[in-house]
């Protein structure tokens, strides 16, 4: 491990954090698992500050080896995540698809995870996937520069909605905005799609509110965490406090995301910045764990109140 200095401290903190909470472990649905090539062009982009870090300094923790960043993930009692990777360019869902079907297989604790691009054939790669098993996709709307609601994709959302498979989308114009970042051309796709199960990534930073409107909308529409609320998110793009009581009425379809080694802190700043909001341990237990376990149908512990006896159950 690299760049970080004790990890198994690290790990010791975050399972204090969900034991407290008396969760079995977290569910992580941002974290960043890709061809090694691919993962390494990444980091080098971060390193020279491409655009999409808004030119901010971004030194990565986590830059190990593909099995050695697994397994931090589960020391750190992680008991779900996924591979979210993306193309940039037509002609590399499929392959990137397959990567992530290889992946999932000898990786039991990830969530089968695929990709999508408007290009020839796009809805064909992704019901390809949804057969093969994919549990959530990712679509990366700056990175990929094309608009969300484009006829190319229209399919695509159609099949997706149809199937009920999540939809990681990184649709917000945070840490840098693209072409058709914002929340303007995902409303144009929800409005088409009302039943499409969209999680609207970093928690469509900085347009927070926006994307607030659209899962205030739309039942299905959910959010994750990832790197909101952090020190290092809330010097560019500040979450309003105002819009607290809305992120505690949203406390069922808000998901724990990290973005997981990409990330400028440690793993457990993004916990901490999640329990400094004051929502309380309820809202902690459905975004840490609860809301995930239930989108996904993953096995494990009931949630709590239910293996009550029938006769104290309210
Ligand atoms: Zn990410």
């Amino acid at each position: 491990m690299s760049a970080h200095p004790d990890t198994r401290t690290e790990a010791a903190d975050v399972r204090r954090f969900w034991e407290g909470l008396g969760l079995p472990g977290l569910v992580d649905v941002h974290t960043h698992f890709m061809p090694e090539r691919v993962l390494r062009k990444v980091w080098a982009y971060f390193d020279a500050l491409g655009p999409l870090t808004g030119g901010v300094e971004w030194p990565i923790t986590y830059r190990s080896e593909e099995d050695e960043r697994a397994a931090l993930l589960r020391a750190f009692g992680v008991r779900a995540f996924t591979a979210m990777l993306y193309p940039h360019k037509p002609g590399m869902a499929r392959w990137l698809n397959g990567w992530a079907a290889d992946f999932a297989r000898r990786t039991p604790d990830c969530l089968h995870t695929a990709t999508l691009f408007p290009e020839p054939g796009a809805v064909d790669h992704v019901r390809e996937a949804v057969e093969a098993g994919a549990r959530v996709f990712k679509a990366h709307v700056q990175v990929g520069a094309y608009d969300p609601a484009d006829e190319a994709l229209d399919a695509v959302w159609g099949l997706l909605a149809e199937a009920g498979v999540p939809v990681v989308i990184h649709c917000g114009s945070g840490p840098a905005p693209g072409k058709h970042t914002g929340p303007e051309p995902v409303a144009r796709v929800l409005a088409r799609h009302p039943r499409l199960r969209l999680v609207v990534a970093h928690l469509g930073m900085p347009e927070y509110e926006d994307f607030l409107d659209l899962a205030e909308r739309y039942g299905e529409v959910r959010l994750d965490t990832t790197m909101a609320f952090t020190d290092f998110s809330e010097r560019l793009a500040p979450f309003p406090r105002r819009a607290l009581p809305r992120l505690a009425a949203l406390g069922d379809r808000i998901l724990l995301g990290s973005d997981f080694p990409n990330i400028p802190y440690p793993y457990l700043h993004q916990l901490n910045a999640l329990e400094r909001l004051g929502l309380g341990a309820e809202w902690l237990r459905g975004v840490c764990h609860d809301n995930a376990v239930r989108l996904f149908g993953l096995p494990g512990p009931a949630p709590r109140g239910t293996d009550l006896p029938p006769t104290e159950r309210h």
